[in-house]
């Protein structure tokens, strides 16, 4: 009777050790903008990556980013993924699917900012510039309300040799979107990040109905709440793959203003 009672005594005292060692490994986690692979290497034709969607999760729950084949625009919200094909629609993704290129973070909101004036993107994100409490550090934003126009794209799967991205651009699918609800998530990264990935704003969008989104490309706010918040890591894991390791990448990293996934 008396090793029987040790044995549960020691189930007991395991138990809360897994408990204690999940809660304590949440904080490492807070502000810290994870990323897999580059801009710049998705830009020069990269398009398969080994990390799994399943991986990608354990390090944010949200975020955006492509797929194997660039097969559509990635968005992430509330930990669900979603990848937007170039037929608009918003399909659910699985975790064995892999990326070549995403941004993900575990978000907690530092500041919420409400805006009810009639803005267009341009502005929209000025006012927000003007908001931050600097442009030195990268800032994950969630960005949820009424759209009263709103035009995203999304990009077709790629076959081998793959084009360079600047050229899949060229025959990427738009859709317009008015007065949609729905939820905007990405960052606004500082220059100096510029080609690891994209400087200033990178958004994608997600209805409300989670049936159609996009890359933004242009938009109209009417009223919004937005939710920033202000990263003070960067985690970034390289490919260890072939088509990385032999890619050329001399060529230098994109524009802030051009193409991106
Ligand atoms: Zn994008």
């Amino acid at each position: 009777m008396k090793k029987r009672a040790l044995v549960i005594a020691l189930l007991v005292v395991s138990t809360s050790a897994a408990v204690l060692g999940c809660q304590s490994s949440a904080p490492k986690t807070d502000h810290v903008l994870f990323q897999y692979s580059s801009l710049t290497t998705l830009m020069a034709g990269v398009y398969d990556g080994d990390m799994t969607f399943g991986e990608l999760k354990q390090h944010g729950d949200l975020g955006l980013g492509t797929f194997n084949t660039l097969d559509g625009e990635m968005i992430e919200v509330d930990h669900q993924v979603y990848q937007v094909k170039s037929d608009g629609v918003a399909y659910p993704v699985a975790d064995d699917m892999k990326a070549p290129f995403a941004e993900v973070t575990y978000f907690t909101a530092d500041q919420t900012i409400q805006v009810s004036d009639s803005l267009d993107c341009a502005r929209f994100q000025s006012f927000l510039d003007s908001k931050l409490p600097s442009l030195n550090v990268p800032y994950a934003l969630k960005i949820t309300g009424v759209f009263s126009t709103l035009k995203t794209r999304s990009v077709p799967k790629q076959t081998t040799p793959y084009p360079p991205l600047v050229d899949v651009v060229k025959i990427q699918s738009t859709f317009d979107f008015t007065n949609v609800s729905g939820t905007m998530v990405g960052f606004r990264l500082p220059s100096y990040m510029a080609g690891v990935g994209a400087a200033g704003y990178h958004l994608h969008f997600l209805t409300n109905d989670r049936k159609a989104g996009g890359h933004v490309l242009a938009c109209q706010v009417q009223n919004v709440k937005v939710e920033i918040e202000t990263e003070g890591q960067w985690n970034m894991v390289l490919p260890s793959d072939s088509p990385f390791y032999h890619v050329d990448l001399s060529t230098g990293s994109p524009k802030a203003s051009g193409a991106t996934e």
